[in-house]
């Protein structure tokens, strides 16, 4: 029997790198799945729609809620964002391990449904440098720079409840940082229980042969 795979959930500032991250994961392993978030926002110049998003009005975004298509969703600035439900569950049940790219409301959602996950708070080395990340991109007003800063005080508040921090300072070495916690996350106890109600069944079995 294949083993389940695993939830990685992946936030973090604005501009601290995680998309990033998540590509240069996705290129140096197989075990991993991108799920890819339906949208309202715009695409950005480059991105392709069905590879960083599926960007959607607004009306087929509700009927996605109404219809129960999405694992969990969230208003991020003006727009909604969303992980769509039968990707995530089938890649699961291939032993795949699903990285959901996610902004706090949802990932702290998607650890009461799925206690199991792993989840992961992205951090550039200090505030300043989130700014000069934003700016650099070039993708966004400086209104809206400043709405995603105002995002990320709010973030900070609740970045305790995350499983693991990951400060980005070089990126190879934080993808190496990033797998390698994954894979003791993976040997928790409490991420095993099915192998150990397999154990307390032998257990059984064993004295029932043995009396
Ligand atoms: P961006 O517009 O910069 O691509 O994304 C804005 C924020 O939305 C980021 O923090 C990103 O992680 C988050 N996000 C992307 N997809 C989803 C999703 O499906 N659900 C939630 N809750 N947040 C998402």
């Amino acid at each position: 029997m294949a083993r389940r795979g695993l939830l990685l959930v992946i936030s973090g500032f604005a501009g601290s790198g995680k998309g990033t991250i998540c590509k240069e994961l996705m290129k140096q392993y197989d075990n991993y799945a991108f799920s890819v978030s339906a949208t309202t926002r715009d695409p950005r110049p480059g991105e392709v729609d069905g590879v960083d998003y599926f960007f959607i009005t607004q009306e087929r975004f509700e009927e996605m809620i109404k219809s129960n298509e999405l694992l969990e969703y969230a208003q991020y600035v003006s727009n909604f964002y969303g992980t769509p439900k039968k990707y995530v569950e089938e890649k699961l049940q291939e032993g795949k391990d699903v990285i959901l790219e996610i902004e706090c409301q949802g990932a702290l959602h998607v650890k009461e449904i799925f206690p199991e996950a792993v989840l992961f708070f992205v951090m550039p080395p200090n505030v300043k440098e989130i700014y000069n990340r934003l700016k650099g991109r070039g993708t966004e007003t400086e209104e809206v720079i400043l709405r995603r800063m105002r995002r990320g005080q709010e973030e900070a508040e609740v970045i305790e409840k995350y499983d693991y921090l990951l400060i980005n300072d070089d990126l190879q070495e934080t993808v190496q940082r990033l797998h390698d916690t994954l894979n003791s996350a993976r040997n928790a106890a409490s991420r095993n229980k099915e192998l150990l109600s397999e154990i307390k069944k032998e257990f059984i079995t064993f004295f029932e042969e043995h009396q």
